[in-house]
């Protein structure tokens, strides 16, 4: 008793600050919540577009996405026929651009996960068991580079989707097909004009399913983080009504600012650089940091970039379907990923060659 009596003013100060924060912490995530929107208004302000560029084939682009997103593929879930035909598929385009296989066995790296207990998502309130997935494969693809002494870059995207549920398709175009054929259409045109770098160019598969592809490249020794520069992921590029992109990452990594900067001056899209920041710098605003397979690069330590648009209405149902596709901003889109490896690739390969 003589303890607590002694205690009881500790005791007191604990209960009052815990009040306190409990009671002061919605007000204050809500002052960080208005301020970050602010911040984005005014980087979408301060975007000027640029004229547009025409140095890939939106024609072709779009006939690769249509052909991942037809009804044929039944929203590519990972290891049923229509996502094993996509699989298949994506390797026979790596082939005839002339990318050299880099999966373990030939292009593909086949791999399956059991359903495991994830604590993260427990925390997060989120269903807390993934799913597992068998018979699913990435599909890896490397084009050399003209300095053979630097690190790749990755370019990531997924390629599934979520399937049927029952007799209805989630076609998944702009998630992730116009990732897919961006992918596509950047190899073609840096087989013609290589970058410094080597790319090695990853479709991934069970994306959906807690970015199982982009995990198994390290749970299965397929790499070492060390073995890789700098991981560029493109999910959902080709739609927004205010024909924006979004650049994550550049607040882990603020020297992709200035980068970031000088590809908006010849960018015909707004580029904004957002939603990565964490919480209490951001109060309620999304952080993606961790939402595509970009995240699984992070928590390797392998700097990254991810570019995406807003979530839209038809995110995630059956009303993702190709027709949607803006053609003119989803091209504008991929011809701002490649000023942004290009400009990465000077810029890494200056830096690495000082070091
Ligand atoms: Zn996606």
């Amino acid at each position: 008793m003589v303890l607590l009596k002694k205690l009881r003013w500790p005791l007191a100060l604990v209960v009052i600050a815990t009040l306190a924060y409990y009671g002061l912490k919605p007000y204050w995530l809500t002052q960080l919540t208005q301020q970050e929107s602010a911040r984005i208004i005014t980087l979408k302000q301060q975007a000027v577009p640029a004229a547009p560029l025409q140095r890939l084939d939106a024609e072709r682009m779009m006939a690769d996405l249509s052909w991942l997103a037809a009804a044929e593929r039944q929203g590519r879930a990972p290891g049923t026929a229509g996502g094993i035909a996509a699989r298949l598929w994506i390797a026979e385009q790596f082939a005839t651009i002339g990318l050299a296989p880099a999966g373990s066995e030939g292009y593909l790296h086949p791999y399956s996960v059991t359903e495991h207990f994830s604590l993260r998502r427990w925390f997060r309130g989120k269903n807390a068991v993934i799913p597992g997935v068998a018979d699913a494969a990435n599909v890896l693809g490397l084009l050399a580079g003209t300095e053979p002494g630097l690190k790749p870059l990755i370019i990531t995207a997924h390629y599934d989707h979520l399937g049927m549920h029952g007799d209805t398709i989630f076609y998944g175009a702009d998630d992730n097909a116009s990732g897919v054929a961006a992918m596509l259409e950047l190899a073609r045109y840096l087989k013609q004009q290589p970058l410094r770098h080597s790319v090695l160019f990853v479709a991934l598969d069970s994306e959906e399913k807690g970015l199982q592809g982009a995990v198994a490249l390290f749970r299965t020794g397929l790499f070492d983080a060390d073995q890789l520069r700098f991981n560029i992921n493109i999910d959902m590029l080709s739609r927004d009504t205010e024909q924006q992109l979004f650049a994550v990452g550049s607040y882990h990594h603020p020297w992709l600012q200035p980068l970031l900067q000088q590809v908006q001056q010849q960018s015909a899209v707004k580029l904004i650089a957002a939603h990565d920041r964490p919480w209490y710098k951001a109060g309620h605003t999304q952080d993606w940091t961790l939402s595509s397979d970009h995240g699984v690069f992070h928590q390797q330590g392998i700097p990254f970039i991810y570019f995406g648009v807003a979530d839209h209405a038809d995110y995630h149902t059956p009303r993702d379907t190709a027709d949607k596709v803006d053609v003119a901003f989803y091209h504008q889109v991929v011809e701002t990923v490649l000023n942004f490896l290009q400009v990465l690739d000077q810029q890494l390969a200056e830096k690495d060659r000082l070091n």
